[in-house]
């Protein structure tokens, strides 16, 4: 069985004092839960919370990472430079980023391709908006985002990716995807995949986001195609973070 992941995306949120204070509690109050654990701080943070983390079982991530290398991209940051500081991962095309930065499919795909080059684990966004979904697009969307990569990187690199199906309505909004809404996707995301590999298909982690908290978290990680969560808003509250790790399938 495929061992799930439980990722908290801690978005534009934080300071040193409040990090330094969640990491302690995630830490020292980490359950007994097979999951593996990712956060993911803003950039500025990184190496510091990454040091608190030394010696625990949670895994560093970033929420972005440039598309280059090296060279004359002021404000960005490299792949190479996130494993640098620590990190094992970072987030690909967050819906935020496709929507307010205007990231497009061929950007992820070739953000991805620059983590896995640099040895790191991409964890690629993908999702419909309202719209979209109410049009009876929804598979037609994942597709196309989840297409580019196959294109760009192969079917191969997802033994080494992690993949985040995170329906735009659903995120921060307070509205969840029902457990059968994300199943339907998951199945449908690893159908996909296992078209090209069925091996990679079966072994793909496929985290569903979208205010995910620990109310709904039982129900929504009992799913067979779920296996495991992305979530933002509550991984900010450590009670919280923490009972979704706890309620995540042995
Ligand atoms: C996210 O930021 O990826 C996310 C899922 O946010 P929230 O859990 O707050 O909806």
């Amino acid at each position: 069985m495929r061992r799930q992941i439980i990722a908290g995306n801690w978005k534009m949120h934080g300071s040193r004092v409040e990090n330094a204070a969640l990491v302690d509690a995630i830490v020292h109050k980490l359950p007994n839960s097979s999951a593996e654990v990712w956060v993911c701080p803003p950039f500025v943070y990184l190496a510091e919370v990454g040091r608190a983390l030394a010696g625990s079982r949670i895994s560093l991530a970033a929420q972005d990472v440039c598309a280059e290398t090296q060279g004359a991209f002021t404000g960005e940051v490299s792949a190479a430079m996130l494993r640098d500081v620590g990190c094992a991962g970072s987030l690909v095309a967050h819906s935020e980023r496709r929507a307010l930065y205007g990231e497009t499919d061929q950007l992820a795909a070739r953000k991805f391709a620059a983590l896995l080059a640099a040895g790191l684990t991409p964890i690629l966004c993908l999702g419909e908006k309202l719209a979209e979904r109410e049009s009876g697009r929804t598979f037609e969307v994942v597709d196309r985002q989840l297409d580019a990569v196959l294109d760009l990187s192969g079917v191969a690199a997802f033994s080494r990716a992690i993949i985040a199906y995170e329906p735009v309505w659903a995120i921060g909004t307070g509205k969840t995807a029902s457990a059968q809404q994300a199943e339907e996707v998951h199945a449908h995301i690893r159908g996909r995949i296992a078209s090209r590999d069925a091996k990679i298909a079966a072994l793909v982690r496929i985290l569903y986001g979208g205010s995910l908290k620990a109310a709904n978290a039982a129900e929504l990680l009992s799913m067979s195609n779920v296996d495991g969560g992305l979530i933002g808003g509550a991984s900010l509250k450590a009670e919280e973070f923490l009972a979704i790790i706890a309620a995540a399938r042995a």
